[in-house]
């Protein structure tokens, strides 16, 4: 049993530039305190002024990524939720944009009372309280705090501010910075140069903060004299200066950091007493992911963002988690929708052990995403299709088993006669973009004995949705005549959440996001089931055989 201890809040910036893994920095050292017994949580402050990342293009900030109580947040929060295994809210993920909108309508109130409304005090105080947010719930002992951006941006400046009045006034042994910094190998002087992180600590001195702990990104192993020169020119503790190497898995890092000693570091910091860390899992499912018993399977995923794959971040690491569920690697092949409507599906589709159709917006690439899905059907290859995947594995369905020739969805052909896919009903009056999509977690229902029941293992789940349109409920009788199954649906049985092909080898589509749910120690049952079908594929036969029976009438009530 832990005694518990008052909130600890650990800081963590980065220097020198971005994409050096500070989420995952952040993900692997939570993971490692919570392997000690205490309970963390991981918060995200994002610069940008967006609201949130929910009206974003996937080209400019990755994947969106959805929340239980459907806050559409940074990708880092993926992150989080898979290396702890915990579910994070509204509350993990701020941006500079919610925290003025809230400060302008507290104005407007009159909660001011005649001040003058600014930066400083205003902007940062109301960033400090939703810093300390998650600390005064009681719910944990330590809450790391991830500020986007690299320091010396003018955007992220309030958050540092922030961050530097929070651990004065808590002290140092109760709130620490770590700072993330870059190591880069000059090949042509055959060393590792240290300047670039001399002068972000500089950047963070000259606004007043001094890093407790640096993490330095490299490709190679630091010697100890490398470390001890940083240690004195950046004035942080010889043993305070870490190594984050780079890994062939991202789910290696943990490892590495506890083989730097990291976690035991931020406890002698901050006074805190754990136990020792409990790692075999984490070890055992690194292994497995690096040696593959089973060898790989080739999973195709046709989407439009396939040039920019942090759009499906959620996705490739379900895949990774349940790779290491079947004891295989799966090799992801990228298929541009596009390229697919150009050239026909079968070269890009010919030796894939199963399809996924991704999730999007939009009708760009729609028409190869519907001939990608015919094509799965047709040929009987496993087939995986998620919220707009589902979507088009129903129009082409509609399309080329029930004949009815120009099934389309309102998203795309907003005057179509047959609209299989319609706007949400209930939201028509709802025009503004941000936040008004079906967000978050809800109940579904399968039906017993079908498909998704048995690879669920019950008969309600709760799934999380990001989406405008549904499958239109008026054609779902002809469908189902047709062959196709509708297996979960809303509990109210309103809305169709999960279809199936029963006579096909594999053939689901999701409405929801079943890759935000999937954790590292536990894969989603869907991308589970879907990897060992391409699996079971892979090894009956390589061939895509014509799926006769797929396209013969049946009932299925
Ligand atoms: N564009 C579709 C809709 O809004 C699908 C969304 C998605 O794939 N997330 O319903």
């Amino acid at each position: 049993m832990i005694k518990r201890q008052a909130v600890k809040l650990i800081f963590v910036t980065g220097g020198v530039v971005s994409s050096l893994g500070k989420g995952i920095l952040v993900s692997s050292l939570g993971l490692l305190l919570k392997c000690r017994g205490l309970r963390v949580t991981i918060q995200k402050f994002d610069p940008y002024i967006n609201v949130d990342a929910g009206t974003m293009s996937p080209y400019q900030h990755g994947e969106v990524f959805v929340t239980d109580d459907g806050a559409e947040t940074d990708l880092d929060l993926g992150h989080y939720e898979r290396y702890l295994d915990v579910s994070t809210s509204q509350m993990n993920n701020v941006t500079t944009g919610r925290i003025y909108n809230s400060v302008i309508q507290k104005e407007r109130r009159g909660d001011y009372l005649g001040a003058t409304v600014q930066v400083v005090p205003h902007i940062t105080d109301e960033i400090k309280a939703r810093m300390l947010d998650l600390a005064h719930t009681g719910e944990y002992d330590v809450v790391m705090i991830e500020i986007g951006g690299t320091v010396g941006d003018i955007e992220s400046l309030p958050f540092m501010e922030a961050m530097r009045q929070i651990i004065i006034e808590r002290g140092r042994k109760n709130a620490i910075n770590i700072h993330l910094t870059l190591l880069p190998y000059i090949k042509s002087a055959g060393e590792m140069k240290t300047k670039p992180t001399q002068y972000s600590v500089k950047t963070m001195l000259s606004i007043g903060i001094q890093p407790d702990i640096l993490a330095c990104r490299t490709e190679r192993r630091m010697t100890k004299d490398l470390k001890k020169k940083i240690s004195l020119f950046c004035n942080v503790e010889v043993d305070s200066v870490i190594e984050s190497r780079d890994a062939e898995t991202i789910y290696e890092v943990p490892l590495l950091l506890s083989k730097e000693r990291l976690d035991e570091i931020v406890l002698e910091k901050l006074f805190l007493h754990a136990k020792d860390p409990y790692l075999n899992h984490w070890v055992d499912i690194v292994d497995r992911i690096k040696n593959p018993a089973e060898g790989k399977v080739k999973i195709g995923i046709c989407g439009k963002y396939t040039e920019y794959q942090d759009a499906y971040k959620s996705i490739i690491e379900a895949f990774v988690h349940a790779g290491a569920g079947n004891k295989v690697k799966v090799e992801l092949e990228w298929i541009n929708a596009e390229h697919v409507e150009r050239d026909g599906a079968e070269k890009y589709l010919k030796s894939l052990h199963g399809l996924l159709v991704a999730p999007g917006f939009g009708d760009r690439g729609v028409e190869g995403k519907i001939m990608a899905a015919e094509y799965a059907r047709t040929k009987n290859v496993p087939f995986f299709g998620i919220c707009l995947g589902m979507q088009v594995a129903v129009i082409e369905f509609a399309r080329n088993v029930c004949d009815i020739k120009n099934a389309d969805s309102t998203e795309f052909r907003p005057k179509t006669k047959a609209p299989v896919v319609h706007f949400l009903p209930g939201q028509r009056e709802k025009t503004e973009k941000g936040g008004t999509m079906r967000l978050g977690a809800y109940p579904c229902r399968l039906k017993p004995g079908s498909l998704a029941h048995k690879i669920y293992g019950s008969e309600f789940i709760h799934e999380r949705h990001r989406h405008r349109y549904e499958i239109n409920n008026s054609f779902v009788e002809d469908l189902e005549l047709n062959g196709m199954l509708f297996s979960g649906k809303s509990p109210d049985n309103h809305l169709m959440e999960i279809v199936e092909i029963p006579n096909h080898r594999f053939f689901i589509g999701c409405q929801f996001h079943p890759e935000y749910r999937s954790r590292v120690t536990t894969p989603h049952p869907l991308f589970q089931a879907f990897v060992k079908a391409a699996r079971n594929f892979r090894n009956e036969n390589q061939v895509h055989i014509p799926a006769e029976q797929a396209v013969l009438k049946q009932e299925n009530k």
